[in-house]
């Protein structure tokens, strides 16, 4: 038996968006950009899917940009603000996705962009009478804060961040890749400048993902060049097959929202009480086992007994697939950064994310945790 429960890091391609994938390949191989025939219908089917994703995620066509993935998508709007000055700082947290924290060391490195991080506690909520305090100083600002944390599954209170920032005339943009698919979500009721979300989440494609941008005193001006595409911001013939695989990830994960969520309330239940027998010295880190305030999907627990230098290894070999933080950080052996600013004493034990998706079932759950129990 085996339990893949990373699906934080990445999830199985859905055998419908594998069939809509193969499908058009098989018949669309036009340039989007070319003008003839062929070329048209591929632009047809891409803005078709421009749609599709923008009126599951409750925001306008033309607000959409696709992108390689969620990195690109938070590497560009934070370099593009900074590289232009339009931004005279950026407050963020210690706590975010790699993809903005080394962004951000970039920014500080090469810019003169101010950057900030708000404190953040041991059960990961972020410092929100700090941010208030700093957007006081009403200097031009960029906040951004991730909506759902990747490592514990923390949810930020987006509505209150997002009229925080309006009341200061800050811009406000929110990483979203763990949150689309998962969440019932609608942008255009958000307080949000700028989203990023990303297609592999939710069993659709690797490698495609999008902006999301609504910031009328700050558009994004191009950052590849070379090309027209997407409204000229990112020029390079669109990855139009991860794209229609997109749409079709978030079509069915719209779709299935509400039974999926709650199998993932019934998955992060019997983990729990599972766990509280098996292993009652376990703790969990951040906000991951209060239903409402984290992620359905995401759970991370902190095992307080000698460190276990090879544990993920054993785990690996006994066929349970989970991770110590993000993807990003695993292959490597530093400790999780996100549990590094949460608890240094948790940081120095064994700390693992256990991430479900649709396709999980029960027997996955009893069988990790009866191999996490023999490996520690
Ligand atoms: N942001 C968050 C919160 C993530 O979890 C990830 C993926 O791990 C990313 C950004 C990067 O997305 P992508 O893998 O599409 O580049």
């Amino acid at each position: 038996m085996q339990a893949y429960l990373d699906n934080a890091a990445t999830t199985q391609l859905d055998p419908e968006v594998i069939s809509v994938i193969t499908e058009f390949m098989t018949h669309y191989y036009g340039n989007p950009s070319s003008t003839h025939a062929i070329g048209r219908e591929a632009k047809v089917e891409l803005e078709k899917a421009r749609k599709k994703v923008a009126s599951i995620i409750g925001c306008k066509d033309k607000e959409l940009l696709f992108t390689s993935g969620g990195t690109e998508a938070n590497n560009a709007i934070l370099k593009s603000l900074a590289l232009e000055g339009k931004i005279e700082r950026i407050i963020s947290s210690p706590i975010e996705h790699h993809s903005i924290l080394d962004t951000l060391a970039w920014i500080q490195k090469y810019c003169k962009t101010e950057i900030l991080f708000l404190d953040v506690n041991e059960l990961g909520d972020i410092d929100l009478i700090q941010l208030e305090s700093l957007l006081k100083e009403e200097k031009k600002t960029l906040v951004s804060l991730m909506h759902a944390n990747n490592e514990i599954g923390n949810l930020l209170p987006l509505k209150k961040v997002g009229f925080l920032c309006r009341a200061y005339n800050a811009l406000f943009h929110s990483d979203m890749v763990q949150s689309f698919g998962h969440l019932p979500l609608s942008l255009s009721e958000l307080p949000l400048d700028f989203a990023t979300g990303s297609g592999h989440k939710i069993h659709g494609p690797k490698g495609v993902g999008f902006i999301y941008t609504n910031a009328k005193h700050a558009k994004l001006t191009t950052y590849v060049h070379g090309g027209a595409q997407e409204r000229g911001v990112r020029g390079g013939t669109e990855n139009i097959i991860g794209i229609i695989g997109l749409a079709k990830a978030f079509e069915l994960a719209q779709h299935n929202l509400s039974d999926q969520t709650a199998k993932f309330i019934r998955l992060k239940n019997k983990f729990v009480s599972i766990l509280h027998k098996k292993i009652p010295s376990a703790t969990f880190n951040g906000r991951s086992n209060h239903l409402e305030e984290s992620l359905p999907n995401i759970i991370s627990i902190c095992l307080p007994e000698q460190k276990n230098e090879t544990l993920l290894f054993n785990l690996d070999m006994q066929g349970v697939y989970v991770s110590e933080g993000s993807a990003c950080s695993s292959g490597s052996n530093e400790a999780s950064h996100v549990i590094d600013a949460l608890s240094k004493e948790k940081s120095e034990y064994n700390n693992l994310r256990i991430s479900f998706s649709k396709f999980t079932t029960f027997e996955e759950i009893e069988f990790a945790i009866e191999r996490i129990s023999e490996a520690i």
